[in-house]
């Protein structure tokens, strides 16, 4: 089974994701798969050079990624143009390593704007969202990324609702409490999906 594991910007996705590791969860990063495949010399980054012009690399090769920010906020079409590029690669990617993964009881596949993409939503058997109050996002991403208020506010709007991702919640981690709580909820979510993973394994049949 692939469970799609979600949540607006701060929410708590990968300490959600690092709890389930300890467990010896496969997690697959959309995110990292799409730093990866942006570094300098990848195919997508000569694919996004393409489409947007050379000042979108560095002297160095590597993408300029403010730049890239800048532009996309400035130009609406820009980010839609940007996601046909990287999507179908991001998403190849995810499915090759969620293929190599052996004899896994269920695996996670993590990927922020999961509910926002039909691309990554139709690769989920489940989906986990992962929900935070609004103040305490904020709070958290302005102190870990030293951003200000307005530009963790700006991300936010940017990305689905709270109500449209509980819409498609199979299982709900209400992150606003101490670690100690995220880590039962968790406990409760890998029983249910390791029961479920096992009885779905039974009813297979051999041939
Ligand atoms: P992003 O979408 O930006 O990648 P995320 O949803 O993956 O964010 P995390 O990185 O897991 O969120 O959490 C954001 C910050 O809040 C991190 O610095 C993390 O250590 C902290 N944090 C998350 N949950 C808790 C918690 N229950 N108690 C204390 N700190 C927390």
């Amino acid at each position: 089974m692939i469970i799609g594991l979600t949540g607006g910007i701060g929410s708590g996705k990968s300490t959600v994701a690092e709890i389930f590791a300890q467990k010896q969860i496969h997690i697959v990063d959309a995110d990292a798969i799409s730093h990866q495949l942006t570094q300098a010399g990848q195919p997508a980054l000569q694919q996004i050079s393409m489409h947007f012009g050379p000042a979108v690399i560095n002297p160095d090769g590597n993408l300029n990624r403010s730049w890239l920010r800048d532009y996309i906020h400035n130009t609406p079409t820009a980010r839609t143009q940007l996601e046909q590029i990287l999507h179908p690669l991001i998403a190849t990617e995810c499915a090759t390593q969620l293929r190599h993964t052996p004899q896994a009881t269920y695996q996670l596949l993590m990927v922020p704007l999961l509910i926002e993409h039909q691309i990554f939503k139709q690769m989920c058997d489940k989906i986990i969202v992962v929900e935070s109050n609004l103040e305490l996002r904020i709070a958290r991403v302005m102190q870990r990324n030293q951003i200000n208020r307005e530009t963790v506010v700006a991300i936010i709007n940017n990305q689905a609702s709270d109500e449209v991702r509980r819409q498609e919640a199979d299982f709900l981690i209400y992150n606003n409490d101490t670690l100690e709580s995220l880590g039962s909820q968790v406990d409760h979510i890998d029983r249910v999906l390791r029961e479920q993973s096992n009885r779905s394994a039974q009813a297979t049949p051999l041939f």
